[in-house]
């Protein structure tokens, strides 16, 4: 598949998870890809060097999501590198789960800092650049519609705020055709959201599927969003998570 040749792609938190097989599949697609990460400089070394060996284009740029100098700078390098910036993926996100009123302000502020600002901070940047017709997509997730389980208070309202984040901005932009969409994953397992870990029966059950999903699931999802045949889809969220919120 090729309908993403000549455009380039900006994922946030991509040496990982959901984040890595967005770059990855993005690449397939022909887009040139710039990832970001924070520590995992080897593992997002690794992703890069996939991406060449199946024949794209890729770099990799370390940038917290929370760092506003650091991500804007990543937005700049992956313009300088590849000529432009047509798709940007908000996936960077973190979760700390533990009941609410044990939670700490500091806790609470990194969520934020990292899943809502950090999506703010980004689309910023990337506007400078992102034409007509550009794609702005951010990972949320089904808790921000529907809360299934205990724990994740917190994260639960960030991913809600990026839902209607989304609905704002697609308003705003929609007379240039850039659409703003938001793909919510239910449980896929990952680092963040081990499979084989204690939390993982509860979300299994709570599943139409009964199973976990791939991070392919997503990124299949995103490839769709980012593509021209998406023209059409903007201010909506996209739920993959086997029948979570059913
Ligand atoms: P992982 O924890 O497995 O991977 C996170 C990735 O983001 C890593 O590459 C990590 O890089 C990077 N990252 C973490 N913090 C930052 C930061 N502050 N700035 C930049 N990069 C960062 O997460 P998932 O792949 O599971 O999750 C990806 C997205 O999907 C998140 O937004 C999450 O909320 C959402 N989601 C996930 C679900 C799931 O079940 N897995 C369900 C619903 C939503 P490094 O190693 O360098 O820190």
């Amino acid at each position: 598949m090729s309908h993403l040749i000549n455009k380039t792609s900006l994922v946030t938190g991509a040496s990982r998870g959901i984040g890595a097989a967005i770059a990855k599949r993005l690449a397939a697609d022909g887009a040139n890809v710039a990832i970001t990460y924070t520590r995992g400089a080897e593992a997002a070394a690794q992703v890069v060097k996939d991406i060449q060996q199946a024949g794209g284009k890729a770099i990799a740029i370390q940038a917290d999501a929370a760092d506003a100098n650091a991500v804007a700078a990543a937005v700049e390098k992956t313009v300088a590198t590849f000529g432009g910036l047509d798709i940007l993926v908000n996936n960077a996100g973190t979760a700390i789960p533990k009941p609410f009123v044990e939670s700490t302000l500091e806790e609470m502020d990194r969520v934020i800092d990292i899943n809502l600002r950090g999506v703010f901070i980004a689309t910023q940047a990337a506007l400078k650049h992102i034409p007509d017709n550009g794609r702005i997509i951010t990972i949320g997730s089904c808790v921000g519609e529907r809360m299934g389980t205990p724990g994740l208070v917190a994260y639960a309202a960030t991913k809600g705020a990026v839902k209607m984040f989304t609905q704002g901005l697609a308003r705003e932009l929609g007379p240039r055709g850039i659409t703003v969409n938001n793909v919510q994953p239910g449980p896929i397992d990952t680092d963040l959201n081990p499979a084989n870990d204690e939390w993982a029966a509860p979300q299994i059950a709570n599943t139409a599927l009964k199973r976990y999903g791939h991070v392919d699931d997503i990124a299949a999802m995103v490839a769709f969003v980012a593509g021209p045949e998406a023209g059409y889809v903007t201010g909506t969220s996209l739920t993959v998570d086997g029948g979570t919120n059913a």
